[in-house]
């Protein structure tokens, strides 16, 4: 597997620009995920991995290699497409064997290639139906086995599961998943689904207008989102405004309301800010407590593991979610919430 770089890299179309001087990089034999809403530059990103369009500025670089000007062709590189795109006219086999057979390898040997990358995906047996004749599931499995046929430097998925139904994209992810960790190969992975980001990736690179937002391992960016997007995009967040009291040797003294929480500065100093406080992260007392932010329950709904919770206070409405078999909170109750020490982050206002 190689690795990829962007540096620097944008992509325009006439006055829109779909990536915006964007930089980063994916070790050989990750699978690294572009996660961002619809719009964010996700696709574009891709296709400028796999030479299917050619960037506008910057440089990329696959293996050590600049690739910038290069096509499609000349890369190396394999993308399984959202819609699938296989060849409806065409049998399991034949869309299998496509590379090879383009590339001129002879009809034998393009068919036992193909053969081998769908007796990977689970689709022996499979190999003289016609796309129409297959599951949603078993039609991506072709689109994988397809990619796979030529051993790509590189893999790219573009919002593979998006077509499956939520029991199977799941399992699908992991399939993805342990295909990837088990044939070394390096992977970009797109998706708008933060859960399944978090399930599949060893890092996450998180897209906002098409400008990277935050780059890291899942849960570094779970626990330590950097800005109210991110905060706001992977998980839940409540997103507080609060002042910060002063800092000192890298900790800040945080206004919350009335009460004061010290917590890790991350660079910023006094002044206004914001806090992102995880639903978990916030723990409902029923005593009064100085130390603890007062408010008043005004809603609580069972969901089965959990209960999700509204709580009314002096800094606006707060979520709040409790995990295990817990009692019912009536609304107008009393309580005083306390602050985790993880989950608890300071961004900019
Ligand atoms: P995503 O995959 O994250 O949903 P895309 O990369 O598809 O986003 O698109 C990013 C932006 O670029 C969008 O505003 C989209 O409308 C625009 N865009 C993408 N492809 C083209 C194109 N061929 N011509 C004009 N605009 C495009
Ligand atoms: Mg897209």
């Amino acid at each position: 597997p190689a690795s990829v770089e962007f540096r620097n890299v944008s992509m325009r179309y006439g006055a829109v620009t779909a990536v915006d001087n964007v930089s980063f990089s994916i070790e050989a034999g990750k699978l690294v995920t572009l996660l961002g809403p619809s719009g964010c530059g996700k696709t574009t990103t891709l296709r400028m991995i796999a030479g299917l369009e050619i960037a506008s500025e910057g440089q990329i670089m696959i293996g050590g290699k600049d690739v910038t000007r290069l096509s499609a062709a000349d890369r190396d590189v394999s993308m399984v497409f959202q819609s699938y795109a296989l060849f409806p006219h065409m049998s399991v086999i034949e869309n299998a064997a496509y590379g090879p057979t383009v590339k001129g390898l002879g009809k034998e040997v393009a068919r036992d290639m193909a053969m081998s990358k769908l007796e990977l995906v689970g689709l022996k047996g499979f190999e003289n139906r016609f796309p129409s004749e297959l599951s949603g599931g078993q039609q991506q499995r072709v689109a994988v086995a397809r990619a796979l046929v030529l051993e790509p430097q590189v893999l790219l998925f573009d919002e593979p599961l998006s077509n499956l139904d939520a029991k199977l994209r799941r399992r699908v992810r992991e399939e993805i998943r342990e295909l990837q960790q088990d044939l070394n190969l390096t992977v970009a992975y797109v998706t708008h689904d933060q859960e399944e980001a978090l399930a599949v990736s060893d890092r996450i690179i998180v897209m906002s207008n098409a400008r990277i937002a935050q780059e890291g391992a899942p849960r570094d960016l779970y626990e330590q989102p950097a800005n109210a997007f991110v905060a706001d995009f992977i998980g839940d967040a409540n997103l507080i405004d609060v002042t910060v009291k002063s800092v000192a040797d890298g900790r800040a003294e945080v206004a919350i309301g009335p009460v004061s929480v010290p917590m890790p500065a991350r660079g910023l100093g006094i002044g206004p800010a914001k806090v992102a406080v995880r639903p978990e992260s916030l723990l409902i007392g029923h005593e009064a407590d100085a130390m603890a932010l007062p408010g008043t329950i005004k809603k609580c709904a069972y969901l089965g593991n959990h209960l999700d919770i509204m709580v009314s206070t002096a800094v606006g409405e707060l979520f709040v979610i409790q995990y295990g078999a817990r009692d019912m909170l009536e609304p107008g109750m009393p309580v005083w919430l306390s602050f985790a020490k993880s989950g608890v982050t300071l961004i900019p206002p």
